[in-house]
């Protein structure tokens, strides 16, 4: 088995994203690059055959249609450069399920991107928007890439703390932490780590703050399917706030494909054409054979998107179940594939430690939440761990089992 845990020796001066997140490839002092905390956690559950509750990726396929029609599509001979824009079908299905869902409508041959994953519109939209002198306001804890994106940009990473017990941002803190020089508010909603959907009111001072700042806003929705009882509200779709707007998903979570590597963007033509440069010269363009499958994924029935959201529920229920019984305080998630969890009530005050040894402890891997934040958020989510859901039944009964002997061990 191949694994990449062992950090790799590089010369020269320090990349810029290297001291800007915890999480992503932080360079240690001695000069060595490291990798991600879900890839460290990955190799590790490998090494131990431990029940990888920790990288967000469910461990069963998507529905057989997409699946089926991304193989015609090879076998049909679609397997060369697609559009830098995506391929028309795609963008049509994005731009129709923006106003089936939300509402929103968004101009298909002006408004839309797909990119490589989220991530790629991620990092597009930052490069595009943010350069040194500016910055870029994310809340905290924050998915890893964004930190590494506004390092690489060279601009400034500010962050606005989401506080247990119900992780919402508070609006003494958001005001503050935003200023003249925030060019970028980065939100995403539903929350991961802390499995969080932020009210209409929180999204609402969101937008007049971004409005009276001059920001623009960019928001990852990746699970905007995954969402267990609240519905998802696009921020795009208040008041105010579709000219400044720029909205990213991914076929990944909602069709159970994440190493497709199929994500998008939309928003005003303006933005979106700036976004665009950026993505010409990072990838020029996204798998081809990928695109009309997941085009033909958002055009499945509602009942599709309802069940999705209502079985992962049930895992989150059972997940959580197992976290109570082993003794951790759980915070029960309103959207992703995660729970977050206290495991202070075990005695146990670094989470990050814990997280290293657990699959050769018990045969279960997590993540510790520390990793995404600068070092105050990280002081504040020491004791805080992460755990996926997005797996077969069976398996999580059986690492809740095996979590279940964690409190003789430790
Ligand atoms: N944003 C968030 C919040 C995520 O959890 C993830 C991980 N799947 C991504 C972006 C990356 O999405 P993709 O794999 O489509 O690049
Ligand atoms: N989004 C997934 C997670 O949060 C995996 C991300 C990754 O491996 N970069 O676990």
């Amino acid at each position: 088995m191949t694994t990449h845990t062992r950090p790799v020796a590089i010369a020269g001066a320090p990349a810029p994203w290297a001291r800007t997140a915890r999480g992503a490839n932080l360079l240690g002092d001695d000069g060595t690059l490291g990798i991600t905390i879900f890839e460290e956690i990955t190799a590790l559950a490998q090494e131990h055959s431990a029940i990888n509750l920790g990288q967000g990726f469910p461990d069963e396929d998507g529905p057989q249609e997409i699946l089926d029609a991304a193989r015609a599509a090879i076998a049909e001979g679609a397997n060369q450069y697609a559009p830098g824009q995506g391929l028309a079908v795609l963008r049509e299905a994005i731009a129709a399920h923006q106003e089936r869902f939300y509402g929103l409508r968004v101009d298909p041959r002006t408004d839309v991107i797909v990119s490589t994953g989220a991530t790629e519109s991620i990092a597009a939209a930052i490069l595009a928007f943010a350069g040194p002198g500016d910055e870029v306001l994310t809340f905290e804890p924050f998915y890893d890439s964004y930190g590494a994106v506004i390092g690489l940009a060279g601009a400034t990473h500010t962050t606005a703390p989401l506080l247990a017990p119900d992780f919402q941002p508070d609006a003494a803190g958001l005001e503050a932490a935003f200023s003249d020089r925030t060019k970028i508010v980065v939100l995403n909603n539903p929350h991961n780590p802390t499995g969080s959907v932020f009210a209409r009111p929180v999204l609402e001072r969101i937008v007049q703050l971004a409005e009276r700042h001059g920001a623009v806003i960019v928001t990852d929705e990746v699970y905007e399917h995954l969402t267990f009882g609240t519905r998802h509200l696009p921020i795009a779709s208040l008041p105010g706030a579709a000219d400044r707007t720029l909205t990213i998903s991914s076929a990944g979570k909602t069709f159970s494909v994440t190493g497709w590597k199929v994500g998008w963007l939309s928003g005003p033509a303006e933005l979106v054409a700036q976004v665009r440069t950026v993505k010409t010269f990072l990838t020029y363009t996204s798998g081809t054979p990928f695109q009309g499958a997941v085009a033909l994924g958002l055009g499945l029935p509602g009942e599709f998107f309802t069940s999705i959201a209502a079985t992962l529920r049930k895992k989150r229920d059972l997940l959580g179940e197992g976290l109570r019984a082993a003794g951790f305080d759980v915070f029960e998630a309103e959207g992703t594939f995660f729970t977050m969890v206290d495991a202070a009530p075990l005695g146990i005050g670094d989470a990050t430690e814990l997280a290293r040894r657990l699959p050769s402890l018990i045969g279960v891997a997590a993540i510790p939440v520390s990793m995404f934040c600068h070092e105050e958020g990280a002081e504040r989510t020491r004791s805080l761990l992460r755990f996926a859901f997005c797996k077969r039944f069976d398996v999580i009964e059986e690492g809740a089992r095996r979590l279940g002997t964690l409190r003789e061990r430790v």
